[in-house]
């Protein structure tokens, strides 16, 4: 059997503008929680960037998948409490590429079809191995250690 070297195009999914412009107005998100502006260090969900000091963010609640079925979790997540542009580029986000990440394989119906950890540097080619197969419709890529949701990668 051949391995094929054809690179996948692959897109960056941040979480959609609107959650993020809600959480930032109303200071409330989707579950009902109250939310808070603080000082602290994490990667934005919005534009893909580790805050820098003296950058505020705001922790919200947010759910990667739509509510069919008990894979569709809800976790915590940052975004930059000032308004930031969402990620837009076809390349990997530069701050999270040399970390080791949770890669999450997703079915058309919203199921876990596969999971790998990967290390340093590893991530993307670890998304596209994944998207090569027709049944996978995204990618999840979260934090290794707290499992936190951080983006989604899909076919380009
Ligand atoms: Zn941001």
């Amino acid at each position: 059997m051949t391995t094929t070297n054809i690179a996948l195009a692959l897109a960056y999914v941040p979480i959609p503008d609107e959650i993020a412009s809600e959480a930032r107005r109303t200071l409330q998100d989707r579950f009902g929680h109250q939310l808070a502006v603080a000082r602290n260090q994490g990667p934005c969900r919005s534009c893909l960037r580790i805050s820098k000091a003296p950058e505020d963010l705001i922790l919200l609640s947010y759910q990667p998948l739509p509510d069919t079925n008990p894979y569709a979790e809800i976790g915590p997540i940052f975004i930059h409490a000032h308004e930031c542009t969402p990620y837009d580029s076809p390349d990997f986000p530069a701050d999270l590429i040399e970390r080791e990440l949770v890669v999450r394989a997703y079915n058309f119906d919203g199921r876990i079809a596969d999971a790998t950890v990967a290390a340093p540097g590893e991530a993307q080619r670890a998304a596209a191995d994944f998207l090569r197969s027709d049944s996978i419709a995204e990618v999840h890529l979260r934090a290794r250690s707290y499992t936190c949701f951080y983006f989604k990668v899909v076919r380009a």
